[in-house]
């Protein structure tokens, strides 16, 4: 027998039917100004009143910085198969595969190529919503491979991060990306083509130490997170208030760890500039130039020349 009973049911919630369509309206959560949503997509996500930057998707990333809106995909029929067959609190296979059906991504990174301001270009854009954005041997191996087509065709090659870091459940693999990203992005610097990376909220963990801060350029959106681990867990371990604004982009850009912070609505314009810049000169004739073999043979002495001095200096972009 209960001591206690619930003797009546608890109240109904009211059902009363919205006039307003789901979806229609969206809260800025810096100002929470009200915006109309195709007002907000047509704005690029970023709030009209206070320039906060919503975080997008990886399409709709590529669709503001491809002309035309238009790219082919490499390597897009690539799958993680599980190889450590690993259970948290349910098995990563049912992880991947109801994240695959519920977001329409088959990995947490999109690679293209198409032009951005005329100028052929590689772009890998990450997407949050995959299992945080995080880097594991598909989104590895899809940028490496997007690397490889931009050194045989003597393509610059933009890396937009959004991630939390290295898949856990892909344990050490996920580790090895870290290297075989900055590898291959060690063999586009010795075909001397630029890469230019651009951060965005939030960018932390083994992507932050790997080719997020690896470009010629580091660009990032206004108050983007930036880090290696979280402002909490360093709070814990130091002991100490950490300053206001630490970690955001503002904040890394006064202390030297980034070149440059770009407005999205700004973001395609910026890049086209440093892309003619850095001498990705408008495509066409240009991919006919043997880079290809050049790029190919393990220059020893070539590589080893510092490119330092010859990396531009973003001032007045
Ligand atoms: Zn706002």
């Amino acid at each position: 027998m209960a001591w206690f009973k619930k003797a009546r049911k608890p109240l109904a919630p009211q059902e009363k039917a919205s006039r307003v369509p789901e979806g229609l309206w969206e809260k800025c959560p810096e100002c929470d100004a009200i915006i109309y949503a195709k007002d907000l997509v047509k704005n690029l996500h970023v709030c009209h009143k206070c320039d906060h930057h919503f975080r997008i998707g990886s399409i709709e990333r590529l669709k503001t910085l491809f002309d035309d809106e238009r790219w082919d995909e490499i390597a897009p029929g690539l799958r993680s198969n599980d190889p450590l067959r690993f259970t948290d609190t349910r098995p990563y296979k049912d992880r991947l595969a109801k994240t695959i059906a519920t977001t329409g991504h088959t990995d947490a990174v999109v690679v293209g190529v198409g032009r951005v301001e005329g100028i052929e270009a590689v772009i890998a854009s990450m997407e949050y919503s995959f299992i945080g954005g995080s880097m594991g041997v598909v989104v590895g191996e899809r940028i490496v491979q997007g690397i490889e087509l931009a050194i045989a065709r003597g393509l610059p090659v933009i890396i937009v991060c959004c991630s939390g870091g290295a898949r856990m459940m892909e344990g050490a693999l996920s580790l090895m990306q870290m290297a075989k990203i900055s590898a291959a992005l060690a063999r586009l610097d010795r075909a001397r083509l630029p890469y230019i990376a651009v951060l965005t909220d939030p960018t932390t963990g083994g992507v932050t130490a790997s080719y997020a801060m690896l470009g010629d350029l580091n660009v990032a959106e206004p108050k983007a997170l930036i880090g290696f681990a979280g402002p909490r867990v360093i709070e814990q371990t130091i002991r100490q208030k950490l300053p206001d604004g630490f970690q955001r982009s503002e904040f890394l850009v006064e202390h030297g760890m980034l070149d440059l912070v770009v407005d999205r609505r700004e973001m395609k314009a910026t890049l086209g500039r440093m892309l003619a810049f850095m001498s990705a000169k408008p495509s066409g004739p240009q991919a006919s130039k043997p880079s290809g073999p050049q790029a190919s043979k393990p220059s020893g002495p070539q590589a080893s020349k510092p490119s330092g001095p010859q990396a531009p200096k973003p001032s007045g972009m």
